[in-house]
């Protein structure tokens, strides 16, 4: 009997649209930020609907530079969900700044709004919500709360393109917003990200920092801040305009084998499957499940391995990682859901090569998987 084809966790659908247009960025001889950076951020403004978008090389230096433009630093607290990946928190700390986490809610992974609320102090002054996996923060309540302290919202919007919240894009309800297009994202340049806001003096900021701080006026240079690279090159902007165009595609494709996953995962006991909460717009960058306390999680990932099925964790609890504990005194179980997701969230493969069969092999690896008992201690 022939092995089972492995199965993945996550494959970027990359063809030779893509290499065409990184073809002709490479024959135009203009290979840094240039007309496909500007035509790539025209693609994501007129998506997310704001007035500017500008190219990073990542989302973390998109989350970074946001934080710089606002003023961010030494002395200043912003808020963070605990469940995220470290990046979010990260920058916070380069700015010289204070992460405070809330807790998440379980169903939908995302910021609880009460916990933002009660977090709020006067040196607070940003809150970064982070769009889970594809899915919408509550950003109702979120902005409600921001607005009513005149607050700016940075939306870490890093794995959620094209995904909204009663019908609006996610990316233009805060100050700024922030993307990525590393290839465990909907699409992908290799590494890259972007900022999109409506801010006409936050645009400004932005454009000039992500390039030396520097303003050119009649081909001469002049330095006006200490500012960064994170220019993203012409070559990888090729690549994400040719990706833009499968992104309705790749996104409905998703959304469809989501259903599936549901149908067949309603049938295993332990499971629960990611739901959609009233406010809809799942793109579903991960599909992320939970299994329930009696199982665990990382005996299942390793048994699903064991038959050729790659499988991860959901992301982190930040204030159970080493350094987060260390700098700010926190132990594992003080965001409780957050620890629990952390401890058992299961990320199934999904992309859009996969078929229903695989589905059905995937579920049925994991119905067995499942059933083991936790081995003694
Ligand atoms: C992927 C991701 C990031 C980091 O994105 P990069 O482009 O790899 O820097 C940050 N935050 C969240 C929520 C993410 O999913």
């Amino acid at each position: 009997m022939s092995e089972p084809r492995p199965i993945r966790l996550a494959l970027p659908l990359i063809d030779d649209e893509e290499l065409r247009e990184v073809e002709g960025v490479l024959k135009s001889g203009y290979l840094t930020q240039g007309p496909k950076v500007a035509e790539f951020e025209e693609l994501i403004a007129g998506l997310v609907g704001t007035r500017h978008a500008f190219a990073m090389t990542s989302a973390t230096t998109a989350l970074h530079l946001s934080l710089v433009a606002l003023g961010i630093g030494p002395g200043d607290e912003v808020i963070v969900p605990d469940f995220t990946f470290p990046a979010t928190a990260n920058v916070v700390i380069q700015q010289g700044a204070r992460p405070v986490m809330t807790d998440v809610d379980l169903a939908t992974f995302t910021m609880d709004p009460s916990d933002l609320a009660r977090r709020i102090t006067p040196r607070t002054r940003a809150i970064m919500p982070v769009h889970a996996f594809g899915l919408a923060a509550d950003m109702q309540p979120i902005m409600a709360v921001a607005d009513e302290h005149g607050i700016p919202v940075v939306e870490d919007a890093a794995c959620a393109i094209g995904a909204s919240y009663r019908g609006r894009q996610v990316g233009g309800f805060g100050a700024l917003g922030c993307f990525s297009f590393h290839p465990r994202k909907a699409i992908t340049t290799g590494e890259g990200g972007m900022v999109t806001t409506d801010d006409a003096v936050l645009a400004d900021r932005i454009k000039l920092l992500r390039s030396h701080g520097a303003t050119r006026k009649d081909g001469r240079f002049t330095f006006e801040a200490a500012g960064f690279n994170y220019r993203l090159s012409d070559i990888l902007a090729a690549v994400g305009v040719a990706q833009f165009r499968k992104l309705e595609r790749i996104i409905q494709t998703k959304r469809e084998l989501a259903d599936q996953y549901r149908d067949l995962l309603s049938g295993i006991e332990g499971v629960a499957a990611p739901v959609e909460p009233s406010w809809g717009g799942h793109v579903y960058q991960s599909f992320v499940t939970m299994l329930d306390d009696r199982i665990e999680r990382d005996g299942v990932i390793d048994r699903m391995r064991a038959d050729g099925i790659e499988t991860t964790l959901g992301t982190y609890a930040l204030h159970a990682q080493p350094h987060f504990q260390r700098a700010f005194d926190m132990r594992p179980g003080e965001r409780p859901n957050s620890y629990r997701a952390f401890r058992q969230s299961l990320t199934l493969p999904l992309y859009p090569g996969l078929s229903e069969d695989d589905l059905v092999r995937i579920t049925d690896v994991l119905r067995t998987a499942v059933a083991r008992p936790i081995p003694a201690a």
